[in-house]
């Protein structure tokens, strides 16, 4: 792992400040939890990557990840996002563009989409209300093309079924 630490030198230069504006101590557990946070690309629930962080050091708990979390949040490193299950995900938010999401609510895919025409039409509706966004985000629920293509096959699903949402993450 000794080349990849020095990946995200930035990140960890920005995660330290706000450790010490916030009159905490760098630890090395909250230096795995946030090497393994900007290792994944996914989108996490606190849980998820508590898994993930369990696998390399069983001494870290549950709460330590919670709590690392909000700060790397408040440190603009993370963002929370939702998908309608009721739980909390986080990806990367420092040097990522803003994007919006679709939840297939057959697999719990997540696909992340930007359109420039969509932007700026919902720019052009805050303005016609004389609303002052200060941020968005849109989330599209459906069924992916894999999942289309999955019940044109089997076609069992039952009428009426409640769709689920089941995101899907690194660990399964
Ligand atoms: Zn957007
Ligand atoms: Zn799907
Ligand atoms: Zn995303």
């Amino acid at each position: 792992m000794g080349k990849k630490q020095d990946k995200f030198t930035v990140e960890k230069a920005i995660f330290d400040e706000h450790i010490q504006a916030s009159g905490l101590r760098r630890t090395g557990q909250r230096d795995l939890i946030l090497d393994i946070f900007l290792s994944t690309e996914d989108h996490l629930t606190s849980d998820d990557l508590y898994l993930l962080v369990h696998r390399k050091d069983p001494s870290v708990g549950h709460t330590t990840v919670y709590r690392t979390l909000k700060l790397l949040t408040e440190a603009g490193l993370a963002r929370e996002v939702r998908f309608g299950d009721n739980k909390t995900y986080y990806e990367h938010h420092y040097n990522h563009d803003h994007h919006d999401h679709m939840i297939c609510t057959e697999c719990g895919k997540v696909i992340e989409f930007f359109s420039a025409d969509i932007e700026s039409m919902q720019d052009e509706m805050a303005d016609k209300f004389g609303f002052k966004p200060t941020h968005h985000s849109l989330r599209m629920w459906g069924v992916c093309a894999e999942c289309q293509k999955l019940s044109l096959a089997s076609h069992t699903a039952p009428a009426g079924a409640q769709p689920r949402v089941r995101v899907k993450t690194a660990i399964n």
